[in-house]
């Protein structure tokens, strides 16, 4: 692959390059140019349903192979994609705006990672024999589920994409895949090494908008799963959906992540972790953010101005260039929503402590200079809302209670942080807080094998381990046989 990229990029329907039944093609964007990169199909309902009649077609040969030979084809696509790993971390550098060394190639690598993560847990799929009695032998097999229908949004496309198609292929289900139309192409790109290790069939990827290909999805009735990350409101409407229909559902949904300092926590280590938490170098457009920090009142100044000097030397600009830490914000809808959080703050009364501007210098592109807000009120739109930007709020407490109560006055419970070199005061909250995964003393990003995913209205299932894809997307299925004595 080469930086010049086709004027078209087809999707993939049953192992073959496809454009959308009715012909329309949409543009995609280099972020931080905003010259055209590509075209893609824009499909619809008749391109979902053949990426379904696809996807039915290899799931015999799928699902009744052996668990280590499927596995060994994740394994080969993990090879594959280490050896494209360059171009294809440009790639997506050049769709998203995230910087290269910092976001998009650890990204890519991470989705070699996960390959290789489910490729050995494929044969890990097992079932239990349960004693009911003298003659009865009785058993469960895991079985899985059929054609998956996954979604995934546009801030660590690869990543998230990889997660679920590997999960749920691993576990013998295949796959239509609707990417975001924000960046489908470094996954496209994936998918093409896929294919070539797979059944035709298995691996399905439709381009679209998310009220046509998405909404087709959502209600082709040959689906037996939706898999879904993206915003809570589209997956309120995912779970309507899949209500309608009585399928199962997974959602990975936003986040406010809290992040609390205690006041032993005030050095480096603590601010290097909380600048880390707050995905800084993917322009804080993480659903696992830490971008609330509750700070202990006794040392909030002294913190967040260690902060603020920290995140001023972060480089911003090209992402393609090996020195810049943080790139371009996706779209200029994301911009403009960004510095609205910002404008409410400074109009209410808070403090910028740093950033909270356009980054000088950018001619074109989405460059928002990372930025630190003091002073921010708990019920402020800037301390309840996911920004889904750089933009960290920073608030006081002055005892435990009072943080674990700012902590969980959310309504999302993906990420937390605790920072604390007590080990007993780290430990006694992070109990105490709502989330689905509480880090203490750590701020970077999941790893294969972590069961990872929200509580409340970060949603429901756990995709990041062989446990998670087992119980998401297999069904377990009860034999009872009456022996003969
Ligand atoms: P989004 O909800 O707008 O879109 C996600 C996907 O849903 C896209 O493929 C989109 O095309 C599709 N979609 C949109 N409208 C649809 C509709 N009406 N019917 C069917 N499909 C539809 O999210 P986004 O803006 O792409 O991503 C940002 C959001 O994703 C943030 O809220 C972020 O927190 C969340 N996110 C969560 C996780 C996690 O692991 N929990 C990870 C990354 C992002």
């Amino acid at each position: 692959m080469t930086d010049t990229l086709p004027e078209r990029t087809p999707m993939l329907i049953g192992g073959s390059e496809h454009e959308a039944a009715d012909g329309r093609w949409f543009p995609i964007y280099e972020s931080a140019t905003g010259a055209v990169l590509s075209q893609v199909p824009r499909g619809g309902n008749a391109d979902i349903a053949a990426a379904t009649d696809a996807a039915l077609g290899a799931a015999a040969e799928w699902r009744t192979m052996a668990a280590a030979e499927r596995g060994r084809a994740l394994a080969r696509i993990a090879d594959d994609l280490e050896q494209q790993l360059e171009p294809i971390a440009r790639l997506l550098t050049r769709e998203t705006g995230n910087a290269i060394r910092r976001q998009s190639r650890p990204e890519v690598q991470s989705a070699v990672d996960l390959l290789r993560y489910f490729a050995g847990g494929a044969a890990e799929v097992k079932g239990e024999t349960v004693p009911l009695g003298p003659g009865l032998l009785n058993f469960t097999t895991r079985e899985p589920l059929g054609v998956v229908g996954a979604m995934t949004p546009w801030n660590a496309p690869v990543q998230l994409a990889v997660v679920k198609c590997a999960a749920a292929l691993a576990t013998g289900n295949t796959v239509v895949l609707k990417v975001s139309e924000e960046a489908p192409l470094a996954v496209l790109a994936v998918a093409r090494l896929a294919q070539q290790h797979l059944p035709l069939g298995a691996l399905n990827v439709v381009t679209g908008f998310g009220d046509e290909a998405g909404a087709a999805l959502l209600t082709e009735p040959r689906i037996a799963k939706l898999s879904f990350t993206g915003s809570t409101t589209i997956g309120r409407l995912v779970m309507g959906k899949a209500a309608e229909r009585i399928v199962p559902v997974s959602l990975e949904l936003g986040g406010k992540g809290p992040s609390i300092v205690f006041p032993d926590a005030d050095d480096d280590l603590t601010v290097n972790g909380v600048v880390d938490s707050m995905r800084f170098p993917r322009q804080g457009q993480s659903c696992t953010a830490g971008s609330r920090l509750l700070v202990h009142a006794s040392i909030a100044d002294s913190f967040t101005a260690k902060v603020a000097a920290q995140v001023e030397q972060l480089v911003i600009g090209d992402p393609l260039d090996e020195r810049t830490d943080i790139g371009s914000i996706i779209n200029e809808r994301q911009f403009d929503r960004v510095d609205s959080f910002v404008r409410d703050t400074r109009e209410r009364g808070g403090r910028v402590l740093t950033g909270g501007a356009r980054s000088a210098g950018a001619s074109s592109g989405f460059f928002y200079t990372p930025t630190v807000l003091a002073d921010v009120n708990p019920t402020w739109p800037a301390a309840t809302d996911e920004i889904f930007g750089p933009v960290l709020s920073a608030m006081t407490w002055t005892d435990e209670d009072e943080a674990v109560r700012m902590a969980n006055a959310s309504s999302y419970g993906l990420a937390a942080y605790v920072w604390s070199h007590d080990i007993d005061t780290a430990l006694r909250t992070a109990d105490r807080i709502e989330a689905g995964w509480v880090q203490v003393n750590r701020g970077l990003g999941q790893l294969p094998g972590m069961s990872y995913g929200g509580i409340k209205e970060s949603g429901m299932g756990r995709e990041f381990s062989i446990e998670g894809a087992i119980d998401g997307f297999t069904s377990r299925k009860t034999t009872t046989v009456g022996i003969r004595s």
